[in-house]
């Protein structure tokens, strides 16, 4: 606390593991007395760079770049890039720590790492943000590389500054490696890659209602966020039958009691990744859905909550009012999307409740399989990843269940995550020695 006091987000996200984490520890001698999660929380590299670009106006534009390699015992630093104005080191750092222990749970060899910049792409032209994430990549490429660092999207990082990323890069290395993943299709992407964090927190959700005898279908279900994670979530649960509510962005939410279908996710998909509009417009598409500005969609009745926007969206008093509204079941497609209170609230009440380091893992683990695919030069069929995603997810999920499921039954999915994801990380480090 000491060291990073300044710094909310990471030392929520360190306490957050501490409380589980350090209780075994002390029950467990081989792991005793050897400051491991000392030793865990200190990044192995952290990189800040400046980043000039000239926007469309011909001004010159200055922005700030980080890399944090946080942790590369079990494999390459992998993780994202997030471009947001509110992007600073405790953000960065607390993702980067939160993703050593989901690539950990995944089973692949995948270390943890994060990065991205306080470029704000909202308003930009798709030139502006190409010579913005070509100076990114213009410092950012010393760092990387395929058996060292492989970067993926996050907020503000989607397809299209993915190819500007990788374009860059290949240029300046003059190769073609996996360096990044997330990328197109004809080269180098894998299938599936997109969905797959969204589809892998509704299998999450569903390998949870399982272990109470429930199902998906015909659940009301609330999502929030409109981006990648929030449209595959959405897509899912429609495919299984459920009937989704709401849909959010930093604006506010849309409340469609209807339910929003296939054609109206389409609608959606259509706004925000080609029109890049805001989803306020999804009421004068469908004037019966309501818009609900400068709120989250936590106040709506409903079975299942996805938080699937960004960390903190979710309060103790939103989750106090999704128990009375009667959810059994939160799976977090985001990142460390609810506070600690509201965590314990849901784990006082003893409902199905997922961090995101267990349910969103599918977007890295297919990340993880599409290193894989580049490394072969093969591309797999989409039945093939899917297979691959859902066998990862539900793996996940018995782990959470081996090391979380307390005396009375109830699983306790943070401490299960928790505690297979750091014990894997925490015996290659020991392996390691002192380094
Ligand atoms: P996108 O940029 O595609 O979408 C983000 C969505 O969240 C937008 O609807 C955005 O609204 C909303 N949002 C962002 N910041 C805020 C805020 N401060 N308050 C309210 N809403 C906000 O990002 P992703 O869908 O990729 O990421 C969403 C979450 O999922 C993040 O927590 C990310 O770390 C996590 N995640 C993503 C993975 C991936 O594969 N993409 C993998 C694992 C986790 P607006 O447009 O108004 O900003």
């Amino acid at each position: 606390k000491e060291r990073n006091g300044h710094e909310p987000e990471f030392l929520q996200a360190v306490e957050e593991v501490a409380e589980t984490v350090i209780p075994y520890i002390v029950e467990h001698d081989i792991y005793y007395g050897k400051n491991i999660l000392l030793r865990m929380v200190e990044p192995e590299r952290v990189l800040q760079f400046r980043v000039c670009w000239i926007d469309d106006s011909g001004e010159i534009q200055v922005n700030r770049g980080y890399r944090i390699q946080m942790n590369s015992a079990i494999g390459p630093y992998k993780g994202g890039l997030r471009f947001h104005p509110t992007v600073n080191m405790s953000i960065l750092k607390f993702l980067a720590f939160e993703q050593v222990f989901k690539n950990s749970l995944t089973t692949l060899p995948m270390g943890g790492g994060k990065g991205g910049s306080d470029f704000d792409p909202k308003g930009k032209s798709d030139d502006e943000i190409m010579r913005f994430c070509h100076s990114f990549m213009s410092e950012l490429f010393r760092h990387i590389g395929s058996n060292t660092d492989v970067p993926a999207g996050d907020i503000g990082v989607g397809g299209r500054e993915i190819g500007f990323l990788f374009g860059m890069y290949k240029k300046l290395r003059n190769e073609f490696t996996g360096v990044l993943t997330g990328k197109g299709l004809s080269w180098g992407g894998s299938l599936i890659r997109p969905e797959a964090t969204g589809y892998g927190t509704v299998y999450f959700a569903e390998s949870m209602l399982k272990t109470k005898g429930l199902g998906i279908k015909g659940k009301n279900v609330v999502v929030s966020g409109s981006g990648n994670v929030a449209q595959y979530a959405a897509e899912k649960c429609i495919q299984l039958g459920a009937k989704v509510l709401t849909l959010s962005d930093s604006s506010g939410y849309i409340h469609d009691s209807e339910g929003i279908d296939a054609k109206k996710l389409a609608y959606v998909m259509e706004l925000k990744n080609v029109k890049r509009g805001r989803i306020s417009e999804y009421v004068k598409k469908y004037p019966k859905a309501k818009f609900v500005a400068g709120k989250t969609p936590w106040e709506v009745k409903c079975d299942i909550a996805l938080p699937c926007a960004t960390q903190n969206e979710l309060h103790e008093s939103d989750a106090k009012m999704l128990l009375a509204n009667g959810c059994i079941c939160v799976s977090e497609g985001a990142n460390m999307p609810s506070t600690i209170q509201a965590v314990h609230t849901f784990q006082k009440a003893k409902i199905l409740y997922a961090p995101g380091k267990a349910s969103n893992a599918g977007g890295v683990a297919t990340s993880g399989l599409e290193m894989t695919q580049n490394s072969l030069r093969f591309n797999w069929t989409r039945e093939e990843v899917d297979k691959k995603l859902k066998e990862i997810m539900a793996n996940i999920h018995n782990s959470c269940i081996e090391y979380g499921k307390e005396k009375d039954g109830y699983i306790n999915y943070v401490k299960g995550a928790n505690i297979a994801g750091f014990v894997k990380v925490a015996d290659a480090m020991l392996a390691q020695g002192v380094v």
